[in-house]
């Protein structure tokens, strides 16, 4: 079986493929206020083209996917989506990030289909703080959505929180507490500086060391643990909690060591790095299998060790402009 290696001798065996730019929430860190311009239908993959894309894929030693967007419930075909992509031959792992606002319309639809396991954005307990964030979601239907999937045995739930400061950073407690009765891992994440100013960025961006400070001011003791493919995440749990939490931390520590994942934009293109405006269009290439092959070979070889996000473009290393994408049309 081939696998794919970038020059950094990491391996690539994780695709995250968005499925849609849609959204039905604007959030803070993700989108810009007035909304974006959604593109056309015939710009966004098709399920066909989905399907073969990660056929071709699997081809290439990939055996875990995780499907996102933009809000990839929105897709009325998602379901299918599911079903077709767990049933590619290698396929072993599938999973959705999802804001969770038709979870309990869909979950068990989702877990029927082969569905493995779920992130869901939750970056706040307080209805009017996620209204804030989110730009008029209602919080009681992702907790609708949560309470549905939490009785549908899934491998693995975990809840989504980008801190940004002044605004849910009081709630890491609340969060890490949440673990004590709930079996979930809560992941706290670090605001990236991606389609927003640098400026106005800093003043948000919260480095995640601080969980550490509040834990042990409550008195929380608690230990490293072992979740395995947790990707860039380091999990740790309170003792005695049934749950866990982890850091993300994309800006204050390593993130890119070892990455092993391969972005798929909602319109067909690779983005082997999350940062860079680097991008190779695949879509067109998918139905001749060694033109993809060469495609997600060149987009590897280019593929930089770091995405050196939070340095000011002056003090860069690399030459290469930022994504011109919002990360809603990444897919996070
Ligand atoms: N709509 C789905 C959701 O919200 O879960 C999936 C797409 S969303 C782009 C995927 C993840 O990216 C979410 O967990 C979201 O919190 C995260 N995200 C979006 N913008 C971010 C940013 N600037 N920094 C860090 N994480 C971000
Ligand atoms: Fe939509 Fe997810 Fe972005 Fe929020 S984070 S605007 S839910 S794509």
């Amino acid at each position: 079986m081939e696998k794919l290696y970038d020059q950094y001798d990491r391996l690539h065996d994780y695709v995250r493929i968005s499925i849609t730019d849609r959204c039905n929430l604007r959030c803070v860190y993700c989108m810009p206020k007035e909304g974006l311009p959604f593109f056309p239908t015939d710009r966004v993959l098709s399920q066909d083209e989905i399907v073969q894309l990660i056929t071709n894929f699997a081809r290439l030693g990939v055996h875990k996917v995780r499907i996102t967007g933009g809000e990839p419930l929105l897709r009325t075909d998602v379901v299918d989506v599911v079903r077709r992509v767990k049933a590619v031959d290698g396929i072993e792992d599938v999973s959705i990030t999802t804001n969770g606002l038709f979870l309990a319309k869909k979950a068990a639809a989702l877990k029927d289909a082969g569905l493995d396991r779920l992130n869901i954005s939750l970056d706040t307990f307080k209805p009017d703080v996620y209204k804030k964030i989110t730009r008029g979601g209602n919080i009681n239907q992702v907790l609708d959505g949560i309470a549905t999937a939490a009785k549908l045995h899934f491998k693995k739930i975990k809840l989504n929180i980008v801190l940004i400061r002044g605004q849910n950073d009081d709630e890491v407690l609340d969060f890490i507490r949440y673990t004590k009765d709930n079996d979930v891992n809560v992941r706290f994440i670090e605001f990236m500086p991606i389609g927003n100013s640098l400026e106005d960025w800093k003043e948000e961006y919260v480095a995640l060391d601080s969980v550490f400070d509040l834990c042990q001011q409550a008195g929380l003791k608690y230990h490293p643990i072992d979740l395995a493919g947790n990707g860039p995440s380091d999990n740790y749990q309170v003792e005695g909690y049934t749950g866990s939490f982890g850091l993300i931390h994309p800006i204050s520590s390593k993130f890119c060591e070892n990455c092993n994942r391969l972005r798929i934009t909602a319109d067909g293109y690779i983005k082997a790095c999350l940062y860079w405006n680097e991008e190779i269009n695949v879509r067109k290439l998918i139905y001749d299998f060694d033109a993809f092959k060469a495609g997600v070979k060149r987009a590897l070889d280019n593929k930089p060790l770091n995405h050196e996000m939070a340095m000011k473009t002056t003090d860069r290393i690399i030459d290469k402009a930022p994504t011109w994408r919002h990360m809603s049309q990444i897919g996070g």
